[in-house]
C-alpha cells in the first residue's frame, strides 16, 4: 500500500475499507453497493464474508472502459436503483474506495433515497484513511452526521457508548450503568439504522476508543459531552464510573458507591494473581491497543514497547502521558520493522502482536500470540475482564521456556 523507504516497508493495518465495511454491513437491511476496481472488490468481498457480516457486496462493473470512458455514475445509479428493488433493503451505502475517480464520485450525483431505502456516499480511500480503525470512525461519523436526530430533544441521563466491544464486556458496562442511574443506553456502531438516529437526542457520549475523533467531534459540536477512558484496570475503572456520572449529572453518591464497589473487585482480582513479574511487549493494529498496556502495568507486568497503527489522538492523550511516564515507549503509525526492532532490543517474555510479528517473535523462541483472537476475542473491561486477561497472559508467561526448548529442539534437529 505504501513504501516509505527500505527500513519501513510494512505499515500494518487492513485495507480501511474493512474497518468500514465492519460497521455498515452489521446493520439490519443494509446492501452495500461498492464503487471499486476489481482488485479491491474481489478482497473486500473476501473479508465481507468471513470477517463482516456474511453477506455480499454488490457493485458495478467498474472496469477501464466505465471509469473513463464516463458512465461510471450512471452505472452506479442504475445498480442502486437495482438493490433497491428489494423491499427489504432499507439502506444502501454506497462505498468508494482507492480508485482515484471512485474516491472522487460527486455526492449530488447520486439519489439520496430510492424506494424504501435511504442512499448515503461513504468515502472510504486508503491515500486518506491510513488504517481500518479510523474507517470505522468515518463509517460512524457519517451515519450520525447523516440520521441523527438532533433536532429533536435531548433525553436526560441518557448515554452514547461508542467503540465496538465484547458482547460480555456489553453486559457489564449496562448493568454498571443502570446501578448509576443512566436511564438509556446507545451502542455504537449498532445493527439497527434508528440507533444512529436516536444517537443524536443522547446528553452524553462514552468513547472507548480513541479513533473516533469525527464523531466525538460531531457529538460535542451538538451540545453532547464526551466522557474519555474506558474501564480497564481498577483505577480507570472508579474513575470512568464517576466521570459518567458527572457528564450525566447522576447521584454522585450513589455513583461513588458503585465506583468504589468496582474497584475493589478490580483490585481483588489483580491481587489474585499476586504480583505478576515478566516483561510484554503489545503491538497491535486495532487502534485500542494502550488500554490494555495500562492493565498490564497496574498489574505490575513491564511494558517496554508498545505500537498501535493509528495516529496519537487527543482521546487517547491520558493513556499516552501515563505510559510514557511509566516507562514504555509508544510508537503510533508503526511499521513491522520497528516492532521486530523492539523485540530484538528489549527480547520481553510474551509479544501480543499482530500474525507477521508473531511467526517472527516465536522464531526468536519468544512466545507470542495474535492481538486480535486473544484480546478483542475476549472481556477486558472491570473485574471479570481483568481475571480473563490476567488470567490468560499469567499461564503464557509459566510456560515461556516452552518456546524457547522448541527452538532448540528443532535448531538441533
Ligand atoms: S481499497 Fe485501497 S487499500 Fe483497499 S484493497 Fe483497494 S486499493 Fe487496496
Amino acid at each position: 500500500m505504501e513504501n516509505m523507504g527500505c527500513s519501513k516497508l510494512h505499515p500494518q493495518s487492513m485495507c480501511p475499507a474493512f474497518g468500514g465495511l465492519r460497521v455498515l454491513m452489521r446493520i439490519d437491511g443494509t446492501q452495500v453497493c461498492m464503487a471499486a476496481d476489481q482488485g479491491c472488490l474481489y478482497g473486500l468481498t473476501f473479508v465481507s464474508h468471513f470477517y463482516v457480516a456474511r453477506r455480499s457486496i454488490v457493485s458495478p462493473e467498474l472496469m477501464n472502459v466505465q471509469i473513463s470512458g464516463g458512465t461510471m455514475i450512471d452505472d452506479l445509479r442504475r445498480t442502486i436503483e437495482a438493490i433497491a428493488e428489494d423491499p427489504s433493503v432499507r439502506f444502501i451505502p454506497v462505498v468508494s474506495t482507492c480508485v482515484a475517480e471512485t474516491a472522487g464520485i460527486a455526492e449530488e450525483l447520486l439519489p439520496k433515497r430510492v424506494g424504501n431505502a435511504e442512499v448515503l456516499l461513504v468515502r472510504l480511500p486508503a491515500f486518506q484513511i491510513r488504517t481500518h480503525p479510523e474507517a470505522k470512525d468515518v463509517a460512524v461519523s457519517s451515519l450520525v452526521r447523516r440520521f441523527g436526530a438532533f433536532d429533536h430533544p435531548k433525553r436526560e441521563k441518557s448515554l452514547v457508548v461508542l467503540g465496538e466491544i465484547f458482547p460480555v464486556d456489553a453486559m457489564m458496562i449496562g448493568g454498571v450503568l443502570q446501578r448509576i442511574g443512566v436511564q438509556s443506553v446507545i451502542t455504537l456502531p449498532g445493527a439497527d439504522l434508528d440507533d444512529y438516529a436516536q444517537a443524536g437526542r443522547a446528553s452524553a457520549c462514552a468513547v472507548l476508543h480513541p479513533f473516533y475523533e469525527r464523531t466525538a467531534s460531531l457529538f460535542e459540536s451538538a451540545g453532547m459531552k464526551i466522557v474519555r477512558g474506558n474501564p480497564i484496570g481498577a483505577n480507570a475503572t472508579a474513575q470512568w464510573i464517576e466521570r459518567i456520572g458527572e457528564a450525566l449529572d447522576l447521584d454522585m453518591e450513589i455513583v461513588r458507591q458503585v465506583a468504589e464497589e468496582e474497584k475493589q473487585k478490580a483490585k481483588q482480582v489483580m491481587a489474585g494473581f499476586g504480583h505478576l513479574e515478566g516483561s510484554v511487549i503489545v503491538a497491535g493494529y486495532e487502534g485500542n491497543e494502550l488500554p490494555l498496556v495500562r492493565l498490564l502495568l497496574e498489574a505490575g507486568l513491564d511494558v517496554p514497547y508498545a505500537s498501535t497503527s493509528i495516529a496519537r489522538t487527543p482521546l487517547g492523550e491520558e493513556d499516552h502521558q501515563l505510559l510514557s511516564t511509566l516507562g514504555t515507549e509508544v510508537r503510533y503509525r508503526k511499521y513491522l520493522e520497528e516492532d521486530e526492532e523492539a523485540v530484538l532490543r528489549h527480547r520481553p517474555d510474551l509479544v501480543i502482536g499482530t500474525t507477521a510479528l508473531d511467526s517472527f517473535v516465536k522464531e526468536q523462541g519468544i512466545p507470542a500470540i495474535y492481538y486480535t483472537n486473544n484480546i478483542s476475542a475476549r472481556p477486558i473491561f472491570f473485574a471479570s475482564g481483568a481475571a480473563s486477561v490476567l488470567g490468560m497472559i499469567a499461564g503464557i508467561i509459566a510456560k515461556k521456556d516452552v518456546y524457547r526448548k522448541m527452538k532448540e529442539y528443532f535448531a538441533e534437529s
